[in-house]
């Protein structure tokens, strides 16, 4: 017979009761008739010892085999039924089949109303089977006897299919009683079987009641055969099972499904209603808890193991299993009955010689008569080998990737990350919608590095990245490009939309920061370039972006879009720096010469000395971009030298020839903060045997006035050993004449764009005019440059400017062009000072 002895657990025992009390009363119903209608009423004592023992044997060998909750029992109980129902009256019968599953059921610990309940429905079977033999009696040793016996005994099977399912769809509801029902179909099968094998030995016996020894033998072989085969099987099933198992963890072990794959399938493998990951907080990683449980379609983050198990194992690197079959201290019995749990088995998972976290099942499947046994406990460890590994793999890859993409810093994501995103970015837009990269370069870390040291340089790049991705939209992207470079890319309405959002987080990050014991002020140029209008490729998005934040830090605002004539320039300069240095490695360098002509007597005062580059492999480079490239790449001293070294050569020159004329050459603004300029220049106006006030240093507005009073003192030097100064570019550096007033200058240069502008444009005239007339009033000298027409030069002389550069008079001009300009434009006028040049009166 094949049985579900299985009552599910707890909820509702009562409900059990409701179908154990109509058994016991279908029992003593049915029973009646038999009993009243068979005599004799009670068998001989050893007739009735001897199929107790037959019972009993029945009931103790028993197999198992586990159907998901359920552990289906295949007994041999027919047989006996058989047999005792054709020797033996109804009423002992009905005696020992109580006392033997009684015996069987307290050998199992079984709570009172799982015991009332499977005594019942086992006499309720012996009332129906001796009902029906009552009734198709009397028995002899015909087929037709075989027949009703074998229905007899079949409907014992019949009514604990039928009582159990009651107490199941009672209980657990139509599902668990679909799944019941198929399980309970190999169970008729295998009763049938068994009812035909008693029939057999019944049939047997009455030829010779001896060869009950015999076929006791053989049943006997055959029990431990089928035992033996069973294990096999299950060992067998198990390597496969590893081995499926395995192979799945690994194929899954690089992505989020490891868990459920791995916890899914060591539940399945263990038969257990729980398996569990724990792995401990460990560095970025939380604490991770996740079971698989039978019936729930995902991971829950509960657990059925005791914490004490867990905890033990952790510790000692053991694995700890507890359980009805595998051991019995108490300290791990009482950590058992504490949480409920029947049994449980915790294994460690081990990478090197550390515990990593545990892997874990709880409840065996299959009711209170299976438990966990120890190689299930083996079977787990080996699981758990292969656990580790995987798990250990899973979290490297995780924290590879995690570094791979994050700047360690900020937590922030890197520029790889950015690329990523920004590539997926650029592919869905919506209409008029632009992908826009915002590059935030913060001004200012290297001072604070300097100063203040790199852990404080390290809390202000933290707290930029925190407001950064507190102020930008909830859906931008802030990332860390670099030492002091954060990009945001977020989608927008339109270009404009964008550049506002820019200022906005620009002021984000003005705010003061306390860093420290002190209070900041930092500034940012922000640098932007947008998808569609600035390209599709995210690193040429990002560059794009980087060119206008270079653009912006010297805009005011600070705030710039990128666009194309920006890159040209910049992309040019990029690969001008090695080149550079070779061209003032071999003289590649040269210089020119543009006069400077006082306008009220037309004498030539002076010429500026401007750098050349022509002939590299680049063409000829516009003085903007390689001076801007030397700056850049620390080799402005070097050019200023040769300029310098040049311009004092022919000063001499002209001394010497008897025909004086000052030189002007430029300086950058970053030469105006080295200390030892002035004795620098002092040594080669010594060398070149000029006097100081042959020489003119222009430095532009902006480097002079740059809100900083750093280069005062090395203005005052060269003030102070007769060098001239010139303000060179006035009018774009938004500075005050008053201001210049205190600056030990000599000159100012209005710039070009002023002079140019002020033949049509009223308000350059109007500020040409009062630049000229302010400079005057401080005594310093103003000279116009960009002077090209003669309309120009008359409205100059107008407003009462005394000095002009320009190609009206010539274009920068080598010394051997210079020289025959001189002879060609000029007429020399003697002076006491020596001979001036005059330009020739033009026909
Ligand atoms: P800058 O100091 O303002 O030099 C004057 C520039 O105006 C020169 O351009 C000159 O060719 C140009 N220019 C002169 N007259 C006219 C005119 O009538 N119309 C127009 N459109 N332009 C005129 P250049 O030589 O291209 O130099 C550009 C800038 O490069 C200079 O501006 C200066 O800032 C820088 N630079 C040139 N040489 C040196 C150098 O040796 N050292 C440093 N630090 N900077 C230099
Ligand atoms: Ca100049
Ligand atoms: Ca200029």
């Amino acid at each position: 017979m094949a049985r579900p002895v299985s009552v599910p657990r707890g909820k509702s025992d009562y409900l059990s009761w409701l179908i154990t009390g109509p058994l016991v009363g279908l029992t003593i119903l049915f029973a009646m008739p038999a009993v009243i209608h068979r005599r004799p009423l009670l068998a001989p004592l050893p007739e009735t010892l001897l199929f107790l023992a037959m019972f009993v044997a029945a009931d103790a060998v028993s197999l198992n085999i586990d159907v998901r909750r359920h552990a289906l029992i295949i007994a041999l109980t027919e047989i006996p039924i058989i047999l005792s129902l054709y020797y033996l009256p109804p009423l002992t019968l009905l005696v020992i089949r109580a006392v033997a599953r009684l015996i069987a059921q307290l050998r199992q610990g079984a709570p009172p109303v799982k015991l009332a309940f499977n005594v019942s429905n086992a006499l309720a079977g012996i009332a129906v089977a001796s009902l029906i033999v009552t009734y198709f009696g009397p028995l002899d040793r015909t087929p037709r006897t075989w027949l009703v016996l074998f229905v007899a005994a079949l409907s014992t099977n019949l009514v604990t299919v039928v009582s159990v399912v009651g107490v199941i769809s009672l209980i657990q509801g139509g599902a668990s009683l679909r799944r019941m029902l198929r399980t309970a179909t190999p169970g008729v099968l295998v009763g049938s079987i068994n009812g035909a094998v008693g029939l057999l030995v019944l049939i047997t016996i009455q030829r010779s009641p001896w060869a009950i020894l015999l076929l006791a033998g053989l049943a006997g072989a055959g029990i431990v055969i089928y035992r033996a085969y069973a294990q096999s099987l299950r060992q067998h099933r198990s390597l496969s099972e590893i081995y499926d198992l395995t192979r799945a963890v690994s194929e899954t072990q690089n992505d989020a499904t490891l868990a459920d794959v791995l916890l899914v399938r060591t539940r399945d493998l263990l038969a257990a209603e729980w398996a569990t990951l724990w792995l401990p907080a460990q560095g970025r990683f939380p604490e991770t808890l996740l079971s698989a449980r039978v019936d729930d379609t995902a991971l829950t983050d509960l657990s059925a193991t005791p914490e004490a198990l867990r905890r033990r194992a952790a510790e000692s690197g053991e694995t700890v299993a507890a359980g009805p079959k595998l051991g019995d201290e108490e300290q791990l019995r009482a950590a058992l009955r504490e949480t409920g749990t029947k049994d449980a088995i915790v294994v460690p998972l081990r990478s090197g010689g550390a515990v990593i976290g545990t892997l874990e099942v709880a409840e065996r499947l299959g009711g209170s008569t299976t438990s966990f046994r120890v190689e299930d406990v083996q079977l787990l460890e080996t699981v758990a080998i292969h656990a580790s590994a995987a798990v250990e793999n899973s979290r490297l890859v995780d924290r590879l990737r995690f570094d791979a993409h994050h700047d360690a810093l900020t937590g922030l994501p890197n520029r790889r990350r950015m690329l990523n995103a920004l590539e997926q970015a650029v592919k869905v837009r919506a209409p008029g919608e632009v992908v826009a990269v915002l590059q935030f370069d913060v001004s200012g870390l290297r001072e604070v590095n300097e100063s203040l040291g790199y852990a404080a340089g390290d809390e202000l790049l933290a707290e930029v990245a925190r407001r950064l991705r507190e102020a930008a939209p909830a859906a931008a992207l802030v990332a860390r490009l670099g030492s002091d470079e954060f990009v945001v890319m977020l989608r927008a309405q339109g270009t404009d939309a964008t550049v506002g959002l820019a200022g906005e987080l620009r002021q984000a990050l003005q705010e003061p920061m306390e860093i420290g014991a002190l209070q900041l002020d930092v500034d940012s140029a922000v640098g932007i370039a947008v998808h569609p209008d600035h390209g599709a490729d995210p690193g040429i998005l990002l560059q794009r972006a980087d060119v206008a934040t270079h653009v912006a830090k010297s805009m005011s605002p600070p705030v710039q879009l990128f666009n194309l004539g920006l890159e040209s320039r910049s992309s040019r300069r990029l690969g001008l720096a090695g080149d550079l240095r070779k061209a003032l490695d071999n003289g590649d360098i040269t210089v020119c010469f543009q006069p400077k002509v006082s306008f009220r007597n037309r004498r030539l005062i002076g010429v500026e000395c401007l750098a050349r580059w022509e002939g590299s492999a680049h063409g000829s480079v516009s003085p903007e971009d390689f001076v801007a490239v030397a700056e850049h790449t620390g080799q402005m001293g070097r050019l200023t030298e040769v300029v310098l070294r040049e311009g004092l050569r022919r000063c001499r020159e002209w001394s010497q020839a008897g025909r004086p004329l000052n030189v002007a050459v430029n300086l950058s603004p970053r030469t105006l903060t080295d200390p030892e300029f002035p004795d620098w220049v002092g040594g080669l106006l010594e060398e070149y045997s000029v006097s100081p006030e042959q020489l003119t240093l222009e430095m532009a507005e902006s480097s002079v006035i740059a809100g900083t009073d750093r280069p005062l003192p090395i203005l005052r030097r060269l003030n102070e050993m007769g060098v001239r100064l010139s303000v060179d570019d006035f009018g774009t550096g938004y500075s005050s004449l008053s201001y210049l007033r205190r600056l030990p200058v000599h000159e100012v240069k209005i710039d070009r764009a002023f002079i140019q502008g002020m033949a049509t444009d009223p308000d350059d005239l109007a500020i040409v005019r009062a630049v000229v007339d302010l400079s005057r009033h401080f005594g310093l000298s103003v000279v116009a440059e960009g002077v090209e027409s003669e309309l120009t030069l008359s409205l100059l002389e107008e407003v009462g400017c005394d000095i002009g550069q320009g190609f009206l008079f010539s274009r920068p001009l080598s010394y051997d062009r210079l020289e025959a300009w001189f002879a060609a434009q000029t007429e020399p006028e003697p002076t006491p000072a020596g001979e001036v040049r005059r330009l020739r009166a033009v026909p």
